[in-house]
């Protein structure tokens, strides 16, 4: 369970400014400075990162649907085909594109292209 927590913080972070509006950027800094210490003590990042997605309701709900879905995919692509996955190499940023040809952000955290393959 520890490690679908971690990899569904990675895939909400490209939706906090929808969800959390002007506080998106302070949590964003919680949830990567949580991540950043993911491969180091696995269990307990996994532990603070769901206290911390469970506070606002908005994101709670969100991972609640993330945590039930096999593929861990966001809510709003559940329905869908998956057009592929994207992952910062730094391992804090998962990116799902919503139609064919969107491109890939840039991790706001180190700055980096996103790796993966559009499916
Ligand atoms: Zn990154």
């Amino acid at each position: 369970m520890g490690e679908r927590v971690v990899d569904a913080a990675k895939a909400i972070r490209p939706y906090l400014p929808d969800m959390l509006g002007e506080d998106a950027e302070r949590f964003d800094l919680l949830v990567s400075g949580l991540l950043a210490q993911a491969e180091a003590d696995p269990d307990e990042t996994a532990l603070r990162l769901e206290q911390l997605l469970s506070m606002p309701p908005v994101t709670a709900r969100w991972l609640e649907r993330v945590l039930a879905d096999d593929q861990l995919r966001p809510p709003e692509l559940q329905q869908h085909p998956q057009l592929g996955r994207f992952e910062c190499p730094g391992k804090d940023f998962v990116w799902y594109p919503r139609i064919v040809g969107q491109r890939a952000p840039i991790c706001p955290t180190h700055g980096r292209p996103l790796r993966g393959a559009a499916s």
